[in-house]
Formats: structure tokens, C-alpha cells, sequence
């Protein structure tokens, strides 16, 4: 049995393994810039609680690489956690100058034409389950994504500093497996050329990153009791920053539970139940939220609220002969806007953006006009016959 005093040894040399390795490669001979994925969960805090760490410690003159905090956006963030995370970018940005970190702190999000509501609402896609899951690809790894291949044609190559750990799910365990065998720190990212992915809290356990985050506090201000809480109240886990298809799956299910408050993936959103029985301050304005996905997630499978045929005009039918549901009507979307506009006054919180509903209104008049064409175009072809 392992005694807590060699547990306690054992935590001490992974940190200092896991600084060493991070000064190591941070002073390495070359000015590839770092981009840190910070999702805001406990495993990228204790990430960048070591990279901030490590640069401070690092003579002012050796800072010398550039570093980015990413996180990403989808712009439909569970709302705690959303405000949470823009908190902590905050204080990281205030801190940077007078700790002297070079340190840029950067926001991602999905373009306009790719949001949530754009979309589920202007395009009429049906909101998304395990099987029509449109929205990881749009609003989480394509962002970001754009963001590392741009610093990365820039610089020539970049490193990209995950937060993952190989006990966190076996998932995670396979893909540090496959890393493990190539025997180096920096392994090339599978689709992003001229990114090396280094990982180093690889080794840590889930208790050891409460302990250690319970144990210090980040340079930048505050404390990590917010997170704990958070956490707490949420009962649960997060939707880790996702850069890459492999990760894509746990997006949307019951072990990431900080995702998008709109996701129709899960079946149930725990996290903002948790919120809510929780009774922390602002946790009743969640409620309207929640009683909003649900009934998403049910409309979703009325056939009375879906065309016919998909947007590119087909139908296609299942063995059984019925055809394939496809977007949302005209009226089911005008439905959900009307929705989204009065939850958005309920809560007084942004949830849409004035220039989403214009781009809306425009894929709704442009969709109008292409059906009409289509209608004419199929009268011309029945006279003709
Ligand atoms: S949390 Fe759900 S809605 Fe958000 S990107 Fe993931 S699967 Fe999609």
C-alpha cells in the first residue's frame, strides 16, 4: 500500500518533472511560439499555472518566446462557466504587463456564418445528437484551428500546450499511447501542419490537480476556490478545448459537462441542473435556459416542424420508406427566434447577436427565393412531360 508520504514525494517530482520539461523546451534554441489551450476546466488551469510559473522563474531576459492563452468561444458557453473564463482571461491579460510575461491572451470564436443559432436557426439544421453532430467541427476545432495554422505559416512552426492527462479516460490513454511510442516531447499534431503538441501534466492524476491547484495560487490573481466551486456546483467535468477529430467525441457527452447550454447532444445538461439546485447567485436565470434545450431537443424530432427536402432540394428516404426529416421549417425557425429573443429579454444576457439575426433574415429570404425557383422549375418540367 502506498503511504501518503510517498504519494505526496511522488506528486513533488512529477511537478518538478513537469517544470523541468516546460523550462527545457521553453528555452530551447529556436523562437517557435507556445500557444496554451486554456478551456477554463482544472486540467488547462493546472497547465498554465505551470507554464506562468516556469516563465517566472526564468530570468526576465530569457522570456523571450511568445506565448498565447487560446481559449475558445462558441458563443452558446454554459454561462457560469463562460463568465468564469472571461474572468480569468481578464486577470491574465491586466497581469501580464507588470509580471513582464509575454504573454498574449487570445479569444477564439466560430465566424458568423457558423454559429450556433446561424445555423440551427437561419439554416434550419436540426439541433445537433450523436448522430448529426454539426456544431464541433463549426465552433470549436475549425476556430481555433484557424488560429494555431495562422501563427504557425507566420512563425514557420509553433508548440501547442495541451492539458490532457492519460488517466482522465481511456480515450486520452490510447492517444498518449500512440504519442508514447514515437519517444519524443513534441509530437506533430494530426492535422495541423507545422504544430508540435506537448503535453506536459500527461501524468497527472485527477486527484493531484485539485490537490495542487488547492495548494497554490495563480500568479495572475485570485485563487483557484472559484474553480473548485465551480466545479462543485456543476457536479461534474468540462468540455476540454478541442483542436482535433480524435478528441471531437467527448464533445457533447456526459463526461464534459461545461459544453454549450443549447447542447442537445446529452440528454440531460447536469452541469446547469447542478448550477441550479445549487442556488449560487445568478443560477435562476439558468432555468429558463434549461426549460429552452429541452424543449429543443424535442422539437428537434417533430416531423410537423421539418421539411421534406434537405436544403440542396432531395429527399431521401429510410429503408422503411419514410422520407429523411431534413431543416426545420420556415415557421419552426421564425418559432425558435421568437423563442431565443424573449429568453434573451427574460434573462437580460446576450444569447444573440443583432448581426446573427440579420444574417438569419438573409438565409431565410435567400431559401425562400431558392424554393420558389425550385417550385417553378419542377411545374416547367410536369407541363413539358
Ligand atoms: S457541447 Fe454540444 S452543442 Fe457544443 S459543440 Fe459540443 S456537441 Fe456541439
Amino acid at each position: 500500500m502506498t503511504s501518503p508520504d510517498s504519494t505526496i514525494h511522488e506528486t513533488r517530482d512529477k511537478i518538478r518533472d513537469a517544470k523541468a520539461a516546460l523550462r527545457e523546451e521553453y528555452t530551447a534554441a529556436h523562437n517557435h511560439p507556445w500557444i496554451v489551450g486554456y478551456s477554463g476546466g482544472k486540467d488547462s488551469t493546472l497547465l498554465l499555472q505551470f507554464v506562468v510559473e516556469t516563465l517566472l522563474e526564468l530570468p526576465k531576459s530569457e522570456r523571450r518566446r511568445k506565448v498565447h492563452v487560446v481559449s475558445n468561444d462558441t458563443l452558446v458557453e454554459s454561462p457560469l462557466l463562460a463568465d468564469y473564463v472571461d474572468m480569468m482571461l481578464e486577470r491574465l491579460r491586466r497581469a501580464a504587463p507588470s509580471l513582464e510575461l509575454p504573454l498574449t491572451v487570445v479569444k477564439t470564436t466560430p465566424p458568423l456564418e457558423q454559429t450556433f443559432w446561424v445555423n440551427l436557426i437561419g439554416r434550419g439544421y436540426p439541433a445537433p445528437n450523436s448522430n448529426f453532430r454539426w456544431c464541433t467541427d463549426r465552433m470549436k476545432i475549425q476556430p481555433t484551428s484557424q488560429y494555431i495554422k495562422s501563427l504557425a505559416s507566420e512563425a514557420g512552426e509553433v508548440v501547442l500546450l495541451l492539458g490532457v492527462r492519460r488517466s482522465e479516460s481511456a480515450r486520452r490513454a490510447a492517444s498518449a499511447n500512440k504519442y508514447d511510442q514515437t519517444g519524443s516531447r513534441l509530437n506533430p499534431h494530426n492535422d495541423l501542419q507545422g504544430c508540435l503538441v506537448f503535453r506536459p501534466i500527461l501524468e497527472f492524476t485527477t486527484e493531484e490537480v485539485w490537490q495542487i491547484l488547492l495548494q497554490r495560487r495563480p500568479p495572475w490573481g485570485g485563487t483557484h476556490r472559484e474553480i473548485i466551486t465551480l466545479y462543485r456546483n456543476a457536479k461534474g467535468g468540462e468540455c476540454p478545448l478541442i483542436i482535433d477529430k480524435d478528441q471531437a467525441p467527448s464533445c457533447g457527452t456526459s463526461s464534459s459537462r461545461f459544453g454549450c447550454w443549447t447542447c442537445t447532444v446529452v440528454e440531460k445538461d447536469r452541469s446547469m441542473e447542478g448550477f441550479i439546485d445549487s442556488g449560487v447567485e445568478g443560477a435562476e436565470k439558468l432555468e429558463p435556459l434549461l426549460e429552452f434545450r429541452d424543449w429543443l431537443a424535442v422539437v428537434r424530432n417533430d416531423t410537423s416542424r421539418r421539411m421534406m427536402e434537405r436544403r440542396n432540394g432531395v429527399v431521401s428516404y429510410m429503408a422503411n420508406g419514410q422520407p429523411v426529416p431534413g431543416p426545420f421549417t420556415f415557421a419552426a425557425r421564425q418559432e425558435i427566434l421568437d423563442k431565443v429573443l424573449a429568453l434573451q429579454a427574460v434573462t437580460g444576457r446576450q444569447l444573440i447577436s443583432e448581426d446573427e439575426v440579420d444574417l438569419i433574415k438573409q438565409i431565410w429570404a435567400e431559401d425562400a427565393a431558392e424554393n420558389g425557383r425550385r417550385i417553378v422549375r419542377l411545374a416547367i418540367s410536369q407541363d413539358n412531360s
